[in-house]
């Protein structure tokens, strides 16, 4: 893919050359960031928060195909992945670390590309690149990153804080970056089959973007924050609606009930879907990978959200004997499970 593009080996620069090269532009925004890249270790300085940390790591072929994804989306995906999990502590990022393993054969051009992501949405979401590792890999390209956050002691939220009663929330709208997937996965089919046809993507701009190029809701912590709200439990969603809910259920020993008709689908999100043959509500229960924030509140604070076109309330908290289900268009509950997207099913 790489072929209309002038190449640089990597063993041009060597590993510490091309860890400067790839580094020299970081610009340190974050007030806790002491020391980042250059030293053994990168120096932070929280003062009195709780430091939040987390890491993913993706790896080529199981996380992502490089048949479509492009490298810029990659890395600014790579990162938004990783803040989301901050976000949905209630916390703010503000540093991460990035660890790559590349082959040998990978042009330098290729993990510029993949850095310019990564800076992109480090300036975007006001984070500062503080390290990382660098190796080579003979099995295709791996990405870790690490991200690194803090929150007020009073205002971590965890998975495990629903009580019954409680109203459960959801931000954005569902489904879309799972039928972007099947959108991008019926093109390469088409061209690996006729190399000569072109993919027709048209038209199809949110649905694609829900897929490569997602972007971490820092917006809704930062609203309920002013909106006053601390929410009693809160996840994101990374593997799907159903998934996650279980995941709150079981954390904080509930059940929930939510309605279908409630869940927040877009217009192109549904059409494509059906398009597909596929069910536009299984997409947002199983599809995965939309990093939206689902998160339970207090009855109280309903009228602090009820106006935000941002949140939708999609249903409540019950006792754990009642269990987890879904109230159907027509009025039948069913049974919630646990088919989130598994990447080992694929
Ligand atoms: P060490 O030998 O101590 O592991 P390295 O030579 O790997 O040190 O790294 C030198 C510096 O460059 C460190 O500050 C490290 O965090 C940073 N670094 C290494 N690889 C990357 C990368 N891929 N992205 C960002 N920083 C990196
Ligand atoms: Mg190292």
């Amino acid at each position: 893919m790489f072929e209309n593009k002038d190449k640089t080996h990597i063993e041009q620069l060597g590993e510490f050359g091309l860890i400067e090269h790839l580094t020299k532009q970081i610009k340190i925004v974050q007030k806790s960031t002491v020391k980042g890249v250059g030293d053994d270790a990168a120096v932070l300085d929280f003062t009195n928060k709780q430091v939040l940390v987390s890491t993913d790591l993706l790896l080529e072929n199981i996380h992502f195909d490089l048949r479509y994804v492009p490298l810029k989306h990659l890395g600014y995906k790579a990162v938004q992945v990783n803040l989301s999990d901050i976000y949905a502590m209630n916390g703010i990022a503000s540093q991460i670390t990035v660890s790559i393993g590349i082959s040998s054969k990978f042009p330098i051009e290729a993990v510029e590309e993949i850095y310019q992501g990564i800076l992109l949405a480090c300036d975007n979401f006001q984070v500062d690149l503080v390290g990382g590792d660098t190796t080579s890999s003979l099995q295709g390209l791996v990405i870790s990153i690490t991200a690194i956050g803090h929150v007020d002691k009073n205002k971590v939220v965890y998975r495990s804080g629903a009580k019954s009663g409680d109203l459960i929330c959801v931000s954005g709208d569902l489904g879309g970056a799972y039928v972007g997937l099947q959108l991008l996965e019926r093109e390469k089919q088409i061209f690996l089959e006729n190399p000569e046809i072109q993919p027709d993507l048209e038209g199809k701009d949110y649905i694609l973007e829900r897929q490569l190029k997602p972007e971490a809701r820092k917006d809704i912590v930062v609203l309920l924050d002013s909106l006053e709200v601390k929410p009693t439990s809160m996840i994101d969603i990374s593997d799907g609606l159903a998934s996650e809910l279980l995941h709150i259920c079981k954390a904080s020993e509930v059940g929930c009930r939510i309605y279908e008709d409630k869940i927040p689908i877009d217009p192109m999100t549904y059409h494509t879907a059906v398009d597909f043959s596929l069910d536009p509500t299984v997409c947002a229960l199983s599809g995965g990978e939309d990093y939206e924030i689902l998160f339970t509140i207090n009855q109280k604070d309903y009228d602090k959200v009820k106006n935000d076109l941002d949140i939708s309330v999609i249903g409540h908290i019950v006792d754990k004997n009642e269990g987890a289900a879904m109230i159907s268009k027509s009025g039948i509950q069913h049974a919630i499970t646990a088919q989130g997207w598994n990447h080992f099913n694929k």
